[in-house]
């Protein structure tokens, strides 16, 4: 048993209550007891007591689209190369040169980035080719994941990235049968498709199949339609819903683009949604002028968060995704009201859980879920004064406050220290494996100011 005590808790609970001096114990993977300090009575003498008096305790984010092994060729696209030539340039030759090794020590350094920032579970993208490798990486370092094969089966790949129909859906049942349900349920596995036009109604129906029959979810990504927008992903959300394809099982990534009438099916259908607003903005999708998040929100979709992509957001820190989304919106609008920090923490959380059906499971701090839970460190400027944890968690906390995380009641970061790996020699790794794979793919390692060795 672990105890923590004596902290400030945000539950994120049915009530969304807030306990200025809370306990939560800890028995083995699971929650037993959340309360005020005085009412929370381990039935017998904890492993461990942690003091909660200079912490804030927040449930683990939950991020739900996150492109592991792009994480090895980070911030290599320089600002201004056309939207239109990342995957014919950079993208596809770093795709399809990837090794195993090296998916894995990305997924490494994706995962410690994510810990470092308060996130506890996540749901990639789809990984390129050696699942079992990835799956691996995660289950030592001790995440909670959704993981899969990225699949498509059109847009004309060639060599190692090409996938016929069947193929897609072959790599997906194996996928299924091989990692969903490691590590004692930690780990999980989905169809997962790349979208944005590169997949056939029948690898969608087949995904979509494979996910009922094994009583998962499936994720695409998908931006769909704007006009002005030259675009592959042609299948509009009508189109989507005719083919049966949207129910509470359809994860869908980006979705820049969607009206009024689309907004309404997604409800119906109870569609999740992953907004991934730091890459929509660099990417320049056009989400402040566009983006109907706010309408989705208030129309009851579920709409959660995702960190995207090495070169896309360059970054995995839901802490920055929640402050861009509840202040893009804002200004786009003119409107101070439009989502507020109290809703983008549940997006970051409940709805996070919903998107992954883990809401029984992760997402609040309450009796017979998960312990997955992140300790903030108030002995930092950016938490002081408390005068409202929720909003110095969306709009002031950085990674620097995130001391102790806990996932499947594992102490995974122990009062700043990683206790699954060795961070310095992952490190060491994912320098020269980054520098190896980006110059096997051919890709230049470019710099507009001047590099001086
Ligand atoms: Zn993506």
């Amino acid at each position: 048993m672990i105890l923590v005590e004596h902290a400030t808790v945000l539950t994120v609970d049915a009530e969304r209550r807030i306990l200025s001096d809370g306990s939560v114990l800890i028995d083995g993977r699971d929650i037993l007891q959340v309360g005020p300090a005085p009412s929370v009575r381990p039935p017998r003498t904890p492993e461990r007591i942690i003091d909660g008096r200079r912490r804030v305790v927040a449930p683990g984010f939950v991020d739900t689209h996150v492109h592991l092994t792009e994480h090895l060729s980070r911030g290599l696209m320089l600002d201004d190369v056309p939207v239109a030539r990342y995957l014919p340039d950079w993208l596809l030759p770093l795709y399809s040169t990837v090794t195993p090794e090296e998916e894995a020590a990305a997924a490494q350094l994706a995962c410690v980035e994510m810990i470092r920032t308060g996130t506890t579970t996540f749901c990639e993208a789809g990984t390129l080719f050696d699942v079992a490798a990835v799956a691996d990486a995660v289950e030592a370092i001790g995440m909670r994941a959704i993981l899969g094969r990225w699949t498509w089966d059109v847009g004309g790949q060639t060599g190692r990235l090409r996938q016929t129909t069947d193929e897609a859906l072959g790599h997906t049942a194996d996928v299924l049968a091989k990692v969903h349900g490691r590590a004692g349920g930690r780990l999980g596995a989905w169809p997962l498709l790349l979208g944005f036009g590169t997949g056939s109604e029948a690898l969608m129906l087949g995904a979509k199949a494979l996910a009922e029959r094994h009583g998962v979810g499936w994720g695409m990504m998908h931006l769909a339609l704007h006009p002005r927008l030259r675009t592959r992903d042609t299948t509009s959300v009508a189109r989507l819903d005719e083919l049966g394809l949207l129910d509470q099982r359809t994860k869908l990534a980006h979705m820049v683009y969607v009206d009024d009438a689309d907004i309404a099916r997604l409800a119906r259908r109870g569609v999740k949604i992953a907004h991934c607003p730091s890459a929509g903005l660099k990417h320049t999708k056009g989400l402040a002028a566009h983006g109907r998040f706010p309408e989705m929100v208030e129309a009851g979709v579920c709409v959660s968060l995702g960190g995207d992509s090495g070169n896309g957001s360059n970054h995995f820190d839901m802490l920055r995704l929640m402050y861009l989304a509840a202040t893009v919106y804002k200004d786009a609008r003119l409107d101070v009201s439009v989502l507020p920090a109290e809703r983008v923490l549940e997006m970051a959380t409940i709805e996070g859980a919903r998107a992954l059906l883990l809401e029984r499971q992760v997402g609040s701090i309450e009796p017979g879920k998960r312990a997955d839970l992140v300790l903030y460190d108030l002995d930092t400027p950016e938490w002081r004064p408390l005068l409202n944890p929720v909003n110095n968690l969306v709009y002031a906390a950085s990674g620097a406050s995130v001391r102790t995380v806990l996932i499947d009641g594992r102490v995974i970061l122990d009062e700043g220290r990683l206790t699954t790996l060795d961070e310095r020699a992952l490190y060491d790794r994912v320098e020269r494996l980054g520098r190896e794979h980006v110059r096997r793919a051919g890709v230049p390692i470019e710099s507009k100011w001047p590099v001086i060795r």
